[in-house]
């Protein structure tokens, strides 16, 4: 089974190279992916130099020129970016016989987004609340997305795995008063249920608006109806109460803002399918990585019972269509139990055909995973329903005691 143990730039820079890639390679992993197009946040390291760690939105190396002249979106550059740490981490990670894969966050970007409001979601009442969430329907944003692609398949790795490049969740991965990713802690004392979340985080941008009418939905009443509702509960209506499901969302907004919801897809379609192209074109591969499962699963890893394959709709990704288009698609198993594990593999398998390539990233520590033999049976019911890689998160971020287990969980 194809593998892999995701590690941060600063991580490597602050512990040395060598000593970090020794390391890996004992885990008996086959392969690194690093960072390679990273994101703002604090982040504690446990065995670095720095016991907490402050990361960038940007990239750490020197954006081709050519790949983004006239582009009005440029990727931040990192500190220390000059020295070219990825071609290094290239050469080292060849020398030891692993594999180089080029981890980058597309569309989920505070500094791009707070010095370009315009490139950002737009909510039902017209704000532009959530600086780090790029709209995959704006054409800069997507003409930066395919440079980025290129330029990130260009540091020679083997391949570009693809997170945030579809539309965010509302508030963030962590939720609203969570980590309020690139601005701060966010706040929020509005009781709003998870239907009223998901319609305040649909994007009802110019662009948005005019792809879901080309698509004959009517986007003027499914803006309507989302600011009535979100905006009866902004004024003390009671929240909606249970999950996303289509059926509940279709009784509770009606059925134009379902449509519009799912109309979302074919932005985000079309727009993996032009940065897998851009990374073809380099002699790489695209790793399609759907967020949903980190959603559902990063507080607690108790994910709600729905399936992450099966609310993907929601983050705009049409994973059977995705299935035809993309060489490999990437989950997030972020859950305790084995069989969830399981169960959602198996579901990402189904929908995504039997010919992709599908990993899956698995945290070894808390608070999906309580011991080796844990992290063991998360590996095997992986591999049973159907993953064929499993990468692990992250070198940095865990102690060297809870990364030992990868060693057995990769044997067993
Ligand atoms: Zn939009």
């Amino acid at each position: 089974m194809d593998s892999s143990l995701r590690v941060h730039v600063e991580d490597v820079r602050g512990e040395g190279r060598a000593a970090v890639l020794d390391r890996i390679a004992g885990y008996g992993v086959a392969g690194v992916t690093v960072a390679a197009a990273g994101e703002r946040s604090r982040d504690i390291t446990p065995h670095g130099p720095a016991r907490v760690t402050l990361r960038a939105d940007g990239v750490h190396f020197t954006p081709p020129a050519d790949l983004f002249a006239g582009l009005r979106l440029t990727p931040p550059v990192q500190a220390g970016a000059a020295e070219e740490p990825l071609a290094a981490l290239r050469a080292d990670t060849a020398r030891r016989g692993l594999r180089l894969h080029g981890w980058a966050v597309f569309l989920r970007n505070a500094t791009l987004g707070l010095a370009a409001p315009d490139v950002t979601v737009r909510s039902c009442f017209g704000d532009r609340g959530a600086p780090a969430d790029l709209c995959p329907s704006h054409p800069d944003v997507r003409s930066y997305a395919a440079a980025l692609g290129r330029a990130v398949a260009r540091q020679g790795v083997d391949s570009v795995v693809a997170e945030a490049l579809h539309f965010g969740a509302f508030g963030g991965p962590c939720g609203f008063g969570g980590s309020g990713r690139g601005h701060g802690p966010g706040r929020g004392h509005v009781p709003l249920g998870p239907m009223d979340a998901f319609l305040f985080g649909l994007c009802f941008c110019d662009f948005c608006m005019r792809r879901a009418t080309d698509l004959g939905v009517n986007a003027e009443a499914a803006r309507e109806e989302c600011a009535r509702i979100v905006g009866g509960v902004l004024g003390g209506d009671p929240p909606a109460q249970g999950e996303v499901t289509r059926a509940a969302l279709t009784a509770y907004a009606g059925p134009e803002a379902v449509a519009y919801a799912r109309a979302r897809s074919e932005a985000v379609t079309s727009l993996v399918s032009e940065v897998s192209a851009a990374v073809a074109a380099e002699g790489s591969r695209l790793v399609f990585l759907d967020g949903t499962g980190a959603v559902k699963g990063h507080d607690d890893g108790l994910p709600a019972p729905g399936l992450a394959a099966h609310d993907a709709w929601q983050l705009g990704v049409d994973l059977v269509a995705l299935g035809d288009l993309v060489p490999s698609l990437g989950a997030f198993g972020y859950a305790r139990d084995a069989v969830r594990v399981a169960d959602d593999v198996g579901a990402y398998r189904r929908s995504a055909g039997e010919e992709r390539e599908l990993r899956v990233v698995l945290r070894p520590g808390p608070p999906d995973t309580d011991s080796a033999d844990r992290l063991a049976a998360k590996v095997r019911a992986a591999r049973a329903a159907g993953a064929d890689a499993v990468d692990f998160h992250a070198y940095g971020l865990v102690p060297y005691p809870i990364l030992d287990r990868v060693t057995a969980a990769l044997a067993g």
